[in-house]
């Protein structure tokens, strides 16, 4: 039959509850978060001391931090990297970064050499800003970079305090346009390995309006909140909803470095912590861990879940522990910015949202769920690949027009691999993905990586890396393999290959083999937590 004409195609588009707001996303995102709030309200507390740094004395050390990097050269659209595990110098680097108009690339501390590598050359850094125990990690290139650790630093490298300390009035005059690049956080989106997700001042600005602004906002966030801060910020879900959300509405940030239970329970206590941002993972130590009985947690108001599904029988133990908080999921996707929906029961007039729910869409955006085989947009309740459009989405993968061009059609739809429907009341249900992405506590793993490790087997013809349901970490990559002709091959065999190939075995002059330095490599190369 003929395709029917274009008119005849109704178009579904899902918006949020809420109306749409004005949003200042002209501004440069530092100026947008800190508002010249120069109080002295707690801004940063770091879980690990106690310090806490008032708003005025963040943004001073910001300032000074951003007259530093210029100092070191760092000039508009540069790119440096933040290669740390959540801490008060992760903030001082990327919002002093964004006052001079640079770019942060931010990694996993816990990369191996060869990932942060890929990560350094991609982005094209200049300078990386580290602890002294990854310096071993580090790219050795023969390209000028330079190296700044937030401890003593070790040999060619400086410490923090040339940026820290720096003369604050040096912040060069710089305009910063709406559509700079201002976060390069990396993401394999929805197939092949990790790219460069370029995220501009506004793109960062309409996100967190979203979340925190205007009347009855989704994330009702005040400046008498404590949020906890333990999701790495390296991500874009604890960069953007936990640090970026904070700082605009005024809350305090309990900074932690690892997730360690004990040691997170008695911190909520503490600080009275009133809004925790958590993975699944993390909702399952606290639903069924029995320290969680010893501790007071009756300051928490809210829970907010993401970056992977939260299954219902989870969120109901969860519901148990913590009874008189609000308990709700985001949806998000770094490529987005990166949240599409979210739970509207923080709001300030909660709308209640169904368990397993993922909220509604945020405003000021356009959601809809399109059949998969051609295209056509869906009405509620029919599952298919849910697609976004708004300012809040990237600008496109870094240097890589077709990767951006498979994700962002013409008509500026993000597609987000994710399968899901929309029902009655609007809210938004995960149901599949089609992309490869396997997501291990809340981590991406892209197949791609572990296939291409595979394939490099002399043994191996063919293999494919696929997510199989796990209790704990939501989901852990399993590989199908086929042997090359002829070949004999045990499962134990390609276990064995799962190790670590390096140049020369690490040896000291007398010939001993340096077993440290391969147990550093080791515990290097761990997934967090
Ligand atoms: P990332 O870019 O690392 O944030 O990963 C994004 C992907 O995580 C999404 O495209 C989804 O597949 C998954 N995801 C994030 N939040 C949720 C959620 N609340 N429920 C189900 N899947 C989620």
């Amino acid at each position: 039959p003929p395709a029917p004409s274009n008119e005849k195609i109704a178009t579904h588009i899902f918006k949020s509850k809420l109306p749409d707001i004005p949003i200042s996303n002209h501004l440069p995102l530092h100026t947008y978060c800190f508002q010249d709030r120069l109080s002295d309200d707690p801004c940063l507390i770091v879980g690990l001391t106690g310090k806490t740094y008032s708003y005025a004395e963040t943004h001073l050390i910001c300032r000074k931090t951003a007259a530093g990097l210029s100092n070191l050269g760092i000039k508009k659209g540069d790119v440096i990297m933040i290669l740390l595990q959540n801490c008060a110098e992760f903030v001082f680097s990327f919002m002093g970064a964004s006052m001079i108009g640079a770019v942060t690339t931010t990694a996993n501390p816990f990369y191996t050499s060869a990932e942060i590598l890929k990560q350094f050359r991609t982005s094209g850094a200049k300078l990386i800003i580290t602890m002294s125990q990854y310096v071993d990690r580090l790219p050795k290139t023969d390209k000028d970079f330079t190296v700044i650790t937030i401890d003593a630093p070790p040999e060619n490298c400086l410490h923090f305090t040339v940026l820290s300390e720096a003369d604050e009035d040096q912040i060069p005059e710089v305009a910063i346009e709406p559509d700079d690049p201002v976060a390069l956080p990396f993401s394999s989106g929805t197939t092949g390995l990790p790219k460069g997700v370029v995220l501009t001042h506004k793109s960062l600005i309409t996100s967190v309006a979203q979340q925190v602004d205007g009347e009855n906002p989704n994330l009702y966030l005040t400046n008498g909140d404590v949020v906890l801060c333990v999701l790495p910020l390296f991500h874009i879900y604890s960069l953007n909803s936990v640090l970026l959300c904070s700082l605009r509405a005024g809350a305090g940030v309990l900074l932690m470095q690892k997730f360690e239970i004990g040691a997170l329970l008695e911190l909520i206590q503490r600080h009275r912590v009133s809004v925790a941002a958590v993975v699944p993972p993390l909702v399952l130590a606290l639903a069924k861990n029995p320290m969680v009985a010893d501790y007071d947690l009756s300051s928490i108001r809210v829970v907010l879940s993401g970056a992977a599904p939260l299954g219902k029988e989870l969120e109901d133990a969860l519901r148990s522990r913590v009874p008189q908080a609000i308990l709700g999921q985001g949806y998000g996707m770094t490529e987005a910015g990166p949240v599409l929906s979210m739970c509207l029961g923080f709001a300030k007039q909660p709308f209640p949202t169904k368990s397993g729910s993922c909220g509604t869409v945020v405003r000021n955006a356009e959601l809809k769920v399109i059949d998969p085989e051609i295209g056509a947009s869906l009405p509620h309740n029919q599952p298919g690949e849910i697609c976004i459009r708004g300012p809040q989405i990237m600008k496109g993968y870094l240097n890589d027009p077709e990767a951006t061009a498979a994700t962002i059609d013409v008509e500026g739809w993000l597609h987000t691999g994710d399968i899901g429907y929309v029902d009655d009341d609007d809210e938004v249900f995960i149901v599949d993905r089609v992309k490869e992405i396997i997501k291990f506590k809340g981590f991406q793993v892209p197949p791609a990586e572990i296939e291409a490790l595979l394939l490099s087997h002399p043994s191996i013809g063919d293999a494919a890396v696929v997510p199989q349901k796990d209790e704990v970490a939501g989901e852990v990559p399993v590989a199908f393999v086929v042997r090359s002709n002829g070949f004999e091959l045990t499962e134990e065999a390609i276990k064995e290959y799962i190790i670590y190939f390096v140049h020369a075995i690490p040896k000291s002059p007398s010939g001993k083999i340096l077993r440290k330095d391969l147990r550093a490599k080791l515990a290097s190369s761990m997934p967090l937590n």
